[in-house]
């Protein structure tokens, strides 16, 4: 059978089975990999590229420092086992006529069967010097030269693919050349107006020159080239316009309730103020409102930074709501920020609103009378965690509902929140100060309000970078910032909360820091805790029972606790800054000057030092978050934990940031001329072929 098909018929839909040199075998590993067809292996680009054009000679080799192509014939080759490790060595001699270099490869002993004295070879690899002294070639890239291949894959420029399980890259290479004829029936579902006001090339092309470019040229190496250009707008394009047509569908729609804001509101509002409200404040406050008061449904993300005050905005947001007669909800991501808010809204409105709270620790006894009062209108304002998602929590008449530390809740959740009353008002807070550039991949479909002033009279966070050498002095500086009643934060550094060699340097750290500071009451606390155990640390170091919290950044976001006037924050090198700003925002919420120590290991480079040098001098989130993104990239910036970040296969939203804008303003620019329907079928068109890696909810 499969002799049979003709080379000419592959087609974007061939499935991979049917392609030449892909048995059952290697199509279940293609198949596992995501990759079905055609399509798919022509969406699948390579990550690199190798310039084999100009070979040179061995008598020619002068430098360790480039990979070099050759191409010459084995005069021998065996197979060889050390003494020490016992590894297998395949090494073979290769000579080009102007001189010989050894090839070895590590344990591939099956290379006996295929490399062979006499066999004529064209190689690539990196040279080194042996400790003989001489020139040698490990693991090289290997092709060997027969009259049909001559000129195909040596001698070009040489697209490497990442590897698929146990396929790897030049078998991989050759499979996707075979899959490449269907490039020509490839669809470019790109409207040419789009495409021409994006500025992009037509797909086909793009496709075919990011498999095999002509040049690798400057903006060919830096993602800049016209194919790659196209391919990056392609996704963010129609990632944005899919947000906007979202948005859209649901902004045609009329919320039925009407919000007033009434006088008896105003006062209503203005005894609950403890203080004044910052001009950023009143400035977002009116926003929302406006938008509660609109007859469409509203979307719209707050920032603010830590203790920028997004708290009371909340509340009053969900006064107004509450005054009009529906209800509000209020998610916070974990139970100890639920339970926060709880106490700080209850204090706030002293008994003027019906506030409960809801948890997955409740009982089952507690949530059930919870959930009826909610069911029949006799709670105004719901605090609390995911479990307010679930399907059987049911709201009366749900109006506004509110997410506080929005990149821990998916798009999915937002959905079921929105559908938990009638066109829900939705408002999301965040402190994480997010570049816009991020913020439009993240949320595109968003309005975007922030706080950027804090409250008056804080008294400013010193930040002080220093080495371990000094470590003695500050557990003593620590010690008198205890004896005067403060508590403080000590944060060691857990990149993956499962990694044991992290942990244990918690647990030893922590029984240094016992030695170090006799008779204080210490804490700890880390990811790998139960939920329950967590809280209950917490809520001791809240209520003082506790001095010093040995902590990982599990106390990143939002606690609060105002008699905490002193972080220290080990190894501070490895972490991110916007990690450490979230960090040090634990602190300096109090009366007392705080402190936020950084200490690094004598040894770190000169790089993180400046680094750390720059964080020392800047107190303004975004400018750290700026500079973060810029050094680190975007999956590093949101770390591992948090779910709610697009990815894309072929864009990168730091190093392609300003095609993100260009791709939403043509996005809000199509949905406006070509209306909702068009819109969303280009959308469909768009991502039909699942290849993009949209943001997966
Ligand atoms: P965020 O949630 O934005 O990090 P919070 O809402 O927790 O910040 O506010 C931080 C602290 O600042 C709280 O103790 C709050 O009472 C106080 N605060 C907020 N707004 C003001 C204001 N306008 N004037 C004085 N204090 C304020
Ligand atoms: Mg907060």
């Amino acid at each position: 059978m499969r002799e049979l098909r003709r080379a000419g018929s592959v087609t974007p839909d061939t499935p991979v089975d049917d392609l030449r040199g892909v048995g059952e075998g290697r199509a279940a590993i293609l198949q596992a990999a995501g990759v079905r067809t055609a399509r798919d292996l022509l969406y699948f680009f390579p990550f690199r590229y190798e310039d084999r054009r100009h070979p040179i000679q061995v008598r020619d080799l002068r430098s360790i420092d480039f990979p070099v192509a050759l191409r010459g014939r084995i005069t021998s080759a065996g197979l060889k086992t050390t003494a020490v490790r016992r590894l297998q060595i395949f090494e073979a001699m290769f000579d080009d006529g102007t001189g010989t270099i050894m090839l070895t490869w590590f344990n591939q002993a099956w290379l006996a069967n295929q490399v062979k004295k006499g066999m004529e070879l064209a190689i690539y690899g990196q040279p080194r010097i042996s400790s003989y002294g001489r020139f040698q070639i490990e693991n090289p890239d290997w092709e060997q030269i027969t009259a049909a291949n001559e000129q195909e894959e040596e001698g070009a420029i040489v697209p490497v693919y990442s590897s698929i399980a146990g396929l790897g890259s030049k078998r991989i290479r050759q499979i996707v050349n075979q899959a490449m004829p269907a490039v020509a029936e490839l669809e470019d579902p790109m409207p040419p107006l789009v495409k021409e006001r994006l500025g992009v090339i037509d797909l086909r092309p793009a496709v075919v020159r990011l498999h095999h470019p002509e040049e690798l040229d400057e903006s060919f190496v830096a993602s800049r080239s016209p194919a790659h250009l196209r391919l990056i707008l392609d996704e963010f394009f129609s990632f944005q316009l899919r947000l906007r047509v979202r948005r859209a569908l649901e902004e045609n729609r009329e919320k039925e309730r009407r919000i007033v804001v009434s006088d008896a509101i105003r006062e209503r509002v203005r005894k609950v103020l403890p203080f004044r409200l910052t001009g950023a404040q009143k400035r977002v406050l009116k926003e929302i409102v406006d938008d509660l008061q609109s007859p469409h449904p509203m979307y719209r993300l707050l920032q603010g930074d830590v203790g920028s005050g997004k708290t009371i905005v909340a509340l009053i947001s969900a006064l107004v709501v509450v005054e009009n007669g529906y209800q509000t909800a209020l998610l916070a991501p974990t139970e100890i920020l639920a339970e926060q808010h709880y106490e700080r809204l209850r204090q706030l409105v002293d008994g003027g609103l019906r506030i409960e709270r809801l948890t997955g620790s409740m009982t089952a006894k507690a949530k059930k009378e919870i959930l009826k009062r909610l069911s029949e209108g006799e709670i105004d304002l719901l605090v609390g965690t995911h479990a307010v998602l679930e399907s059987k929590v049911e709201f009366k008449s749900l109006g506004l509902a509110i997410v506080d530390e929005q990149h821990r809740f998916g798009v999915a959740q937002r959905q079921k929140l929105f559908e938990k009353g009638e066109l829900v008002d939705i408002l999301v807070m965040t402190a994480t100060p997010i570049p816009r550039s991020l913020a439009l991949a993240l949320y595109g479909d968003l309005e975007l309000s922030v706080i950027d002033e804090l409250p008056p009279g804080r008294i400013p966070i010193k930040t002080h970078v220093r080495g371990t050498s000094q470590l003695l002095r500050i557990y003593q500086f620590l010690e008198q910032k205890l004896q005067a009643g403060q508590q403080a934060f000590i944060v060691f550094p857990i990149i993956e909360e499962s990694d044991k060699i992290d942990l244990k340097a918690l647990t030893t750290g922590f029984e240094e820091i016992r030695k170090m500071l006799p008779g204080r009451r210490l804490g700890m606390l880390h990811g790998r805790m139960p939920a329950d155990e967590k809280e209950k640390m917490m809520f001791s170091f809240k209520n003082h029972a506790i001095d010093v919290l040995v902590a990982t950044t599990v106390i990143e976001v939002g606690i609060d606790v105002p008699n905490a006037s002193v972080m220290i924050v080990m190894d501070a090198d490895r972490f991110g800054l916007s990690q450490l700003h979230q960090l040090r925002g634990r602190i300096g919420r109090g009366t007392e000057k705080s402190f936020c120590i950084l200490v690094r290991d004598e040894r770190t480079s000169e790089e993180a030092k400046s680094r750390l040098k720059s964080f020392e001098s800047t107190t303004d989130g975004f400018q750290v978050a700026e500079r973060d993104l810029q050094l680190r990239g975007s999956g590093d910036f949101f770390g591992t934990r948090q779910s709610g970040m697009p990815r894309f296969r072929f864009g990168n939203i730091v190093r392609d940031h300003q095609f993100m804008e260009r791709a939403r303003d043509e996005a809000v620019r199509y949905l406006r001329e070509e209306g909702v329907a068009r819109s969303l079928e280009l959308v469909t068109r768009m991502t039909a072929g699942d290849h993009g890696e949209l943001a997966k909810d």
